[in-house]
């Protein structure tokens, strides 16, 4: 795509909360200005809503439900569904490669929202163990998960089955530890479809690798959070639990190796490949460091955002990689750029906390609002509710509250839906001992998460 000499344009990467905020506010800002044109470039062409991943696994949630089209959230702005490939930032351009198509943008502006990605290089074998970070991720666990009960079913060998029905998690942060929660009510509630299967031999297991789960939140919440955990059958949380490798089948600590049919990797988020090849200051973990405007510093009109920048605050510590900053951050970025637009002056983000919410499963949850801490139901109740208001239109609130009643009345279902039949089925052959032909000759069993996405 050529540059259009007679338009200062806004390159935005990335299609999520940090993304799609500066671009709606920036929408709003230029409006009216035939001078200006803004483009975003994402690889999905919706925005998930992250939070609500956990009920998406679960089935509580139906994906749509949580997802918002760009082109529906952004009017003005023209929507590229691409991968990034490359950022220049000497020649001020973006290379893309869509589905079907490629080509180059020059930019004028552009605005790094790119987010993180789960680090699998930090535990060797990490490979073998599921992510959850994105909407394909809850369906691949999703599925992965009714597919052990399915085999635990049908398994003669105690020990095997044993195996099957071992559910990992390692790293007890929020993530961690809300999936967690979810997990167990999913499993309370598809358990008695599975004749064979003995609900007391589910095991699941929080391993974490500092000496307390959920270190984001305040530690009356995060010790409330680990008792009604504890509290449910089979659940155990292991603390100072640093686990030196990930294995096909299970995990292996410094004096013990556990067999889990699955592990999920929340610990470790690291920025996004791209931002790693970018010339540019980074922090320790890699984001990039940008001056409290946002600005990349010694690159003229280039900004970040969001997962994928160390936004420093007044006291100049970074503010923390959650979806309320992202999103704030994104509406001063904008008024940032419409500033720069017309020579003006950049101001500075500054914003307090307001809190944290989150869900444990059965109805339960925790909340902080400044002084003020909920736990239980309460908590619960307050989140969805939350969630519910902030969902932009009224159709998709409407989804959301069906799918929550539904839910409520209704136990979750084991469908498992997937989008590879044909594949699969003679994938299982060849785990079932049926000759394949030579270019086909992957077991399932031999399948790790990793190879199913590629
Ligand atoms: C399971 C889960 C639960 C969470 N719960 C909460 C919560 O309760 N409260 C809270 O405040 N925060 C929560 N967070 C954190 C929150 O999701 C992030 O802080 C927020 O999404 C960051 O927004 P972002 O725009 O920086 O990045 P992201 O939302 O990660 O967006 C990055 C975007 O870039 C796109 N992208 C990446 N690489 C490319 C490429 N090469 N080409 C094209 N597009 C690309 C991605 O597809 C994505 O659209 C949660 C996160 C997870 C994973």
């Amino acid at each position: 795509v050529a540059a259009v000499d007679t338009k200062t344009r806004v390159v935005i990467l990335g299609g999520g909360f940090g993304a799609v905020a500066t671009a709606r506010r920036l929408e709003h800002l230029v409006r009216g200005r035939p001078d200006v044109e803004i483009v975003l470039i994402s690889r999905d062409n919706f925005l998930f809503v992250t939070p609500l991943l956990f009920e998406v696994f679960s089935g509580a949630l139906e994906p749509r439900s949580c997802s918002i089209p760009i082109r529906e959230a952004l009017r003005s702005t023209r929507f590229i569904e691409a991968d990034v490939q490359s950022v220049d930032l000497a020649r001020r351009t973006v290379r893309w490669v869509g589905p079907g198509s490629n080509g180059e943008l020059v930019y004028d502006q552009l605005v790094l929202a790119l987010g993180t990605t789960p680090n699998r290089t930090m535990i060797p074998g990490s490979e073998h163990a599921f992510t959850f970070k994105t909407l394909a991720d809850a369906l691949l666990l999703r599925n992965h998960v009714i597919e052990q009960f399915e085999r635990a079913d049908v398994e003669t060998d105690a020990r095997r089955q044993a195996e099957l029905l071992s559910f990992v998690i390692i790293g007890g942060g929020l993530v961690g530890a809300e999936l967690l929660g979810e997990l167990t009510e999913f499993v309370d509630g598809i358990v008695s479809r599975y004749p064979n299967v003995n609900r007391g031999a589910v095991r699941f297991l929080l391993l974490e690798a500092g000496d307390r789960i959920m270190p984001e939140v305040d530690p009356t919440l995060a010790t409330y959070s680990a008792r009604e955990l504890t509290g449910r059958c089979g659940v155990e949380l292991r603390l100072n639990a640093r686990v030196s490798a990930i294995e096909r089948y299970g995990v292996r600590l410094p004096d013990e190796t556990i067999a889990a049919g699955t592990v999920v990797l929340t610990a470790g988020m690291i920025p996004n490949p791209l931002i790693a090849s970018l010339p540019v200051l980074k922090d320790r973990v890699g984001r990039i460091v940008v001056e409290p405007t946002m600005h990349c510093q010694g690159r003229p009109g280039v900004w970040a955002l969001g997962d994928c920048a160390a936004v420093p605050g007044p006291d100049g510590k970074s503010y923390p990689s959650l979806a309320q900053h992202a999103l704030r951050e994104g509406r001063v970025l904008a008024d940032n750029i419409a500033a720069a637009l017309d020579g003006g002056p950049p101001r500075p983000f500054v914003y307090r906390t307001l809190g944290m919410m989150g869900s444990l499963g059965h109805g339960k949850g925790f909340a902080q609002f400044l002084k003020i801490r909920l736990g239980g139901f309460p908590a619960w109740f307050t989140r969805h509710t939350y969630y519910l208001l902030q969902m932009p239109g009224w159709n998709r609130r409407l989804r959301l509250v069906t799918d929550w009643l539904y839910a409520l009345l209704f136990r979750p279902d084991v469908t498992k839906l997937t989008l590879d039949g044909e594949t699969t089925n003679r994938l299982r052959k060849v785990a079932a001992g049926v000759p394949a032909p030579q270019a086909e000759g992957r077991s399932m069993r031999s399948t790790s998460p990793a190879e199913v996405l590629q």
